[in-house]
């Protein structure tokens, strides 16, 4: 065997460094994150029948199990650097996971506001076991958010919310990774929204790649040029961007503000936006739209994608799939079409969840070779 030390993965700002914000000499502060599956759901397409690909960017498989570590190697990467002590998030419970790790790797503080009684437990034993500082509010996370926006002002800590620039930087490389292992751009991208960070920078990665007119956020990540302009397209077109939100948290479908979100899905539990312009650009300029889903049809989606595909994902991410399934179905999708749709966290994170809608409890068999042939006999 030859030299494997030049085909070790080594993380995403190393693999597309050329494309983003990073100093040449700066340290950077990976934990090998990116490079995640892209799945083809071909049991469920079977059974709808239409001649379309669906694929699944599979998130959970991100160092701390969600896409939430794209945007914080790059975010912590520039807060290590700048010789920060300290960042500071809000949280639905997988930023401060990843946030954690990413500050215990790089040996600064991490203080992370969750609302009370309303994040995963994974979630938080995450933040917890990584030495995050858990500071619970008797609040939502639009709460926290606000909070952690008004506290840099007076207190020595890196805001490592998706308002940091540096973050989408780090999640637009899944639409890199979505279009390099495709060969393609997908026609559709489904995904679901919440504080539509994600949104906003699976956007921008799309634009990237296509050389087409950067939106915003391009310019505000330490580069005074445009990005796309330095480099020559890669693919020709844009996928249709597809965001869905739960029934009574879809401030993007209500066109407004929402004051008391609820969903079980808690990722996406969010009232008040942060990219609300940028994720509306996606919208218009890809020609989009935006759908909300209820909890019954979120959970439903989440155990579809579990019993026929072994795909085990949190609620919040199963909505892209619900989401894109119930719009083929309705027949808003062109036969022929090559659709991606986003995972973005993994279902361990919230087992309490997934076990409460599970219709079947363990069987209970006597510990011997008969029950145990009995049992399977009966249930082939
Ligand atoms: C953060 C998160 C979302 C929402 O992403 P935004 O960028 O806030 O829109 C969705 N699903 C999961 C699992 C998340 O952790």
């Amino acid at each position: 065997m030859g030299d494997l030390e030049g085909f070790r993965y080594s993380g995403l700002i190393e693999r597309y460094r050329d494309r983003l914000p990073v100093d040449k000499d700066s340290k950077i502060i990976s934990l090998s994150e990116g490079d995640t599956p892209l799945i083809r759901l071909d049991n469920l397409m079977g059974e709808i029948g239409h001649d379309i690909q669906l694929y699944a960017k599979f998130e959970g498989a991100n160092p701390t199990g969600s896409f939430k570590d794209r945007g914080m190697t790059m975010a912590v990467t520039q807060a290590a650097n700048e010789g920060a002590q300290a960042i500071i998030c809000a949280s639905t419970g997988n930023t401060s996971a990843s946030a954690a790790a990413y500050a215990a790797r790089a040996g600064i503080k991490a203080f992370v506001i969750i609302p009370e009684g309303k994040i995963a437990l994974g979630k938080l034993a995450q933040a917890m076991i990584q030495g995050a500082i858990v500071l619970q509010i008797e609040g939502n996370f639009d709460d926290g958010m606000q909070i952690v926006k008004d506290i840099a002002d007076v207190a020595p800590v890196k805001i490592v919310n998706s308002v940091n620039p540096y973050r989408l930087q780090g999640q637009k490389t899944a639409s890199f990774e979505i279009i390099d292992a495709l060969g393609r751009a997908p026609d559709y991208h489904a995904l679901p929204v919440g504080n539509a960070g994600n949104i906003s920078a699976y956007w921008a990665g799309f634009c990237e790649y296509a050389a087409k007119q950067p939106v915003q956020e391009y310019r505000r990540a330490g580069e005074s040029e445009p990005f796309a302009y330095k480099f020559a397209p890669v693919v020709d077109s844009v996928p249709v961007i597809c965001g869905y939100q739960a029934e009574l948290a879809n401030p993007f479908v209500q066109r407004e503000m929402i004051v008391e979100p609820e969903t079980i899905a808690t990722a996406i539990r969010i009232g008040r936006p942060q990219s609300w312009e940028f994720a509306w650009a996606a919208h218009d300029e890809s020609g989009g739209w935006f759908d909300s889903l209820s909890d019954h049809e979120i959970l439903q989606a989440q155990a579809l994608l579990a019993e026929r595909e072994g795909l085990f994902c949190e609620p919040a991410s199963a909505i892209s799939v619900g989401g894109i399934l119930r719009d083929i179905r309705r027949g808003k999708i062109a036969d022929g079409s090559v659709i991606t749709a986003t995972l973005t966290g993994h279902g361990l994170k919230d087992p309490d969840t997934a076990i409460q809608q599970c219709k079947t409890s363990p069987l209970s068999v006597s510990a011997n070779v008969d029950s145990v042939k009995r049992a399977i006999l009966d249930n082939l």
